[in-house]
């Protein structure tokens, strides 16, 4: 790591990197355990759940609630026994000894004890309509978001297990569900591949990719290019879910800690690292449940453990 000298050098017991629901439980639990522990946003205040319009699968709020609400709760709680919370991203980090040291854009903090919540980022297709559209037809959850298209026809784009795993939780829900793959053979494993052709609400369109998005208030249609003719089509949809992988922001680390497969970070069942002292909670460390209240229990566990760890740091 090569520090810029110019910024300021805070000492802490506890950092934690990130405000989404990892990040922000962990502040609360280590607040209450007397830690004052310094969070920093990183680019996504409150993280990816504040992107969605409703949550309606966190306990305690029977009517659902809007994913930044939800976001700005869990840090009024955290601040409210002493967290602080710091719009500032971690951009390097130097964990090879004690205490350890993270630079961030404006300053370094030594930090006796680390908590890695930088969750992961849904992959874009990058395509024009996406971006505008998000939140208004477009999505990357379908457990999120899946009942508001209820009776509707809506596309899935990719061929992994997200999609056809998101595809069939959709079914539910939509009159129809058609997944867009740009091959012609799905990447999901064998028994995900037979449930979803045996689904009637399933449909595919092969070898095909999404070039645009559509709409006027919200999603109307998709423009699909068949990558093998050439041709291209519009297709009427009402809404487009997009699982084409997601990106663990876990950069700063390579070489540091030790990854689980995809660049997840991994941690063991008390979320501690290949680092003593080093947490990772929620989806930095979770390629495979991705809840807020899965990421919130990690990084509960995580706060806990910390704690532990250093009362016997200094004893
Ligand atoms: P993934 O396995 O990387 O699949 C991504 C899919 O999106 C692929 O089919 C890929 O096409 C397609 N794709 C990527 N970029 C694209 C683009 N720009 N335009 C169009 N299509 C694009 O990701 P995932 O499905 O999220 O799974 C991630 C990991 O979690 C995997 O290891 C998976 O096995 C695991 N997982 C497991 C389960 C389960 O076991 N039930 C459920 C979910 C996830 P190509 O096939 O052509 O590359």
């Amino acid at each position: 790591m090569v520090e810029d000298k110019q910024k300021p050098i805070e000492k802490h017991d506890l950092l934690i990197l990130g405000s989404g629901p990892a990040g922000l439980a962990a502040a609360l639990y280590a607040a209450r355990a007397g830690l004052d522990p310094i969070v920093l946003t990183g680019m996504v205040l409150h993280g990816q759940a504040s992107t969605t319009s409703i949550i309606e699968n966190y306990p305690g709020f029977p009517d659902g609630v809007d994913g930044s609400e939800l976001g700005q709760l869990f840090q009024t709680q955290a601040e409210r026994f002493g967290a602080v919370i710091e719009m500032d991203q971690a951009i390097a980090a130097d964990l090879r000894q004690q205490p350890f040291r993270i630079e961030s854009y404006g300053k370094v903090y030594e930090t006796k004890s680390l908590i890695i919540a930088t969750g992961a980022t849904p992959r874009k297709l990058d395509v024009p309509g996406e971006k505008e559209f998000t939140g208004r037809g477009v999505s990357y959850c379908g457990t999120c978001d899946g009942w508001f298209f209820k009776d509707k026809d809506i596309v899935v784009v990719g061929g992994g297990d997200s999609a056809l795993e998101e595809s069939l939780f959709l079914t539910r829900f939509a009159s129809s569900v058609t997944v867009i793959h740009r091959r012609d053979e799905l990447r999901a494993g064998a028994i995900l591949q037979e449930r979803a052709f045996a689904n009637p609400k399933l449909g595919f369109i092969w070898d095909s990719v999404v070039t645009e998005i559509l709409g006027e208030d919200a999603v109307q249609s998709v423009r699909l290019k068949n990558v093998k003719t050439g041709e291209e089509t519009l297709h009427e949809t009402d809404g487009v879910f997009i699982f084409i992988g997601h990106t663990p922001n876990s950069e700063i680390f390579t070489d540091q800690l030790v990854f689980q497969d995809g660049g997840y970070l991994k941690v063991n069942m008390q979320m501690e690292t290949s680092v003593p002292g080093v947490y990772a909670a929620g989806e930095i460390a979770d390629p495979h449940y991705r809840q807020v209240i899965t990421s919130a229990g990690m990084g509960a566990a995580a706060a806990i453990q910390a704690t532990r760890y250093l009362e016997n740091l200094d004893n």
